[in-house]
């Protein structure tokens, strides 16, 4: 039982060592933030299963997290008495990546330091961020309920291998114990520590306790007294006006695990008819895997302070899948599970409040910021579009904060809104021109703007793969029909006079014959051949019937085996 048994970490593990070591030592001092937040994890999935059963709390009802530190030993220690493992956990969790999509990640990394950082801080480090300061870690762990003679000592030099062995473990939860690099001792250092505890973990809502630092000559050898060096209230519970941008700032990388600010954040208060506290961000880069379906999204759920669970995905639609945060509800009962949360009107009233929340956040972002807010839309705009098609009532907010290329600059670039496009709409303009091909060039020269180009009209390119489909749960902004040039008859307002209808009639009229014969030709494949004034160059072109389905569509049909 006790024997010692050494194991391979698995591949991923092994290549996100390597790498992680290599590219992150600028921003190495991390990993105490994420020994941290594993602790403060642990602590809260205690209390959580404490509510079902307090005797997990044994003799030891006092959650807090330890941190000490060796410096002739060159060691740092961190020991928290939370949850702990037992020894599958430590296998399962110290051992391999669950992560689906972690393959493809690796895959992404380029070997250059800057660019793999910031990946792989997309990507989160967790745990295995101990070897970029530690040369050897070791880990003794004893699962909350267990008895002690289920301790487990798990140890790893991170090169390929650990060992695993089991221990007597009197005290529950997890120590991990840091043997520091050479080059890493200033980490052995009560000072530093404190400041990085300061500086990532003042807000989390356990107390991390170190021993004071003594300064008094007589006093060498009295037992230092425990001394708590964060603030230890979880940060979202005080009111706006006691947090300051750095509080938040830090509070946002806990629980996002990012390396870099975010781009903006919402704290707020409901009290009434509802009685919840939110606290969300706006990254400011994608994640690795936004586009995984099986990618974890939501937000941290808590109840009257206690944490519940990690991504509660019933808080927001999956278009606004890349909002962090956290929400604390004093409505829902603490036996709250992930199916109850999936019907239950409380929850669907705490939804829609903060979809709103949130729109209105990037409303604000947008206006008062439009660099930021155009960096959020470079990294999130393809998901924001999936939002006309999912959440009808906040139709016309979405289509406010959606950016497109358009003939006014002729450039790629998403930089228009639909309201810009309406200040510079023509005297007697009705509707909001759009077009949509498979790619910006390709849409730039299609004959369907040739009439638009004569007239001065500006018309929006749309050329990401969902645009088609968006615009189909998109008709109208601002009181504006959304009009697809490629569609039906153009029918171009007060912009068409009455000269252009009577040649076009004439045409018709002249060319019956022609018309016929190209209808005769082309056999069924087309509904009808037509004289139209759309075109100045070219001599002909495809259009769409009004309610047929749209040429990117079809593609995508086709595409799907339809
Ligand atoms: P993450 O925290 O994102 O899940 P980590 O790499 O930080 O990823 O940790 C991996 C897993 O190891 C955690 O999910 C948790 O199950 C386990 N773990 C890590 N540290 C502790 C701890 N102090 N107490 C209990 N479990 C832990
Ligand atoms: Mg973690």
């Amino acid at each position: 039982e006790t024997q010692k048994e050494t194991l391979g970490f698995q591949t991923e593990v092994k290549q996100l060592l390597h790498l992680m070591i290599h590219s992150l030592y600028s921003n190495r001092e991390i990993f105490l933030r994420e020994l941290v937040s594993n602790a403060s994890d642990a602590e809260d999935k205690l209390r959580f299963a404490a509510l079902k059963d307090d005797s997990l709390f044994e003799d030891d009802p006092d959650l807090k997290i330890r941190l000490d530190y060796d410096k002739d030993a060159n060691t740092v220690t961190l020991t928290d008495n939370g949850i702990g493992m037992n020894r599958d956990d430590v296998i399962q969790n110290l051992g391999t990546i669950a992560r689906s999509g972690t393959a493809e990640f690796l895959n992404q990394l380029t070997g250059d330091e800057k660019k793999d950082s910031k990946l792989i801080g997309q990507f989160g480090v967790g745990f295995y961020s101990a070897f970029i300061v530690a040369d050897r870690v070791e880990v003794f762990t004893r699962r909350a309920g267990e008895p002690a003679g289920e301790g487990v000592h798990w140890e790893s030099t991170g090169d390929g291998e650990f060992t695993i062995e089991s221990v007597d473990r009197p005290a529950r939860g997890t120590q991990i114990v840091l043997h520091l690099k050479q080059e890493a001792s200033e980490f052995a250092d009560g000072y530093r520590l404190r400041s990085l505890v300061k500086k990532y973990s003042d807000h989390i809502s356990f107390p991390v306790v170190m021993k004071a630092e003594s300064s008094d000559e007589d006093d060498k050898d009295a037992e230092p007294k425990d001394e708590t060096v964060n603030e230890a209230t979880a940060l979202w519970t005080l009111p706006r006006t006691e947090i300051d941008d750095e509080e938040y700032k830090s509070f946002y990388k806990h629980i996002a695990h990012d390396f870099e600010d975010p781009l903006t954040w919402s704290h707020n208060k409901v009290e009434g008819k509802l009685d919840y506290t939110s606290l969300l961000y706006i990254p400011k880069r994608a994640p690795f895997d936004l586009y995984n379906r099986d990618a974890p999204r939501g937000i941290k759920l808590y109840v009257q302070r206690v944490f519940i669970m990690d991504h509660a995905e019933q808080f927001l639609p999956l278009y606004l899948r890349f909002v962090k945060g956290v929400v604390d509800s004093n409505d829902l009962s603490l036996n709250v599970s992930r199916e109850i949360l999936q019907n239950d009107s409380t929850v669907e009233n705490i939804k829609s409040a903060l979809t709103k929340r949130v729109l209105d956040m990037l409303g604000k972002l947008a206006k008062k910021e439009p660099e930021n807010y155009q960096g959020f839309w470079d990294e999130f705009g393809t998901v924001l579009k999936e939002g006309p098609a999912e959440d009808f009532s906040n139709r016309e907010k979405i289509a406010g904060l959606l950016r497109f290329a358009s003939t006014h600059s002729g450039e790629p670039t998403e930089n228009v809104s639909l309201a810009d496009y309406i200040e510079r709409m023509k005297d007697g303009q009705k509707k909001i021109y759009y077009i949509t091909a498979d790619s910006f060039t390709a849409a730039k020269s299609s004959p369907h703007l040739e009439v638009f180009r004569k007239k001065g009209i500006e018309v929006l390119i749309l050329s990401d793969r969902i645009d088609e489909w968006m615009m189909g749960y998109l008709t109208e902004f601002d009181g504006k029909q959304l009009q697809d040039v490629a569609r039906g008859e153009l029918d171009l307002g007060e912009e068409e006079t009455e000269e252009d209808k009577k040649h076009q009639e004439e045409a018709t009229e002249a060319h019956k014959g022609l018309l016929e014969r190209i209808k005769t030709a082309l056999d069924d494949r087309v509904q009808e051949v037509r004289v139209t004034n759309r075109l100045t160059e070219s001599p002909a072109c495809l259009v769409v019937g009004d309610y047929d389905m749209g040429a990117q569509m079809k593609k995508i049909m086709e595409a799907a085996g339809q």
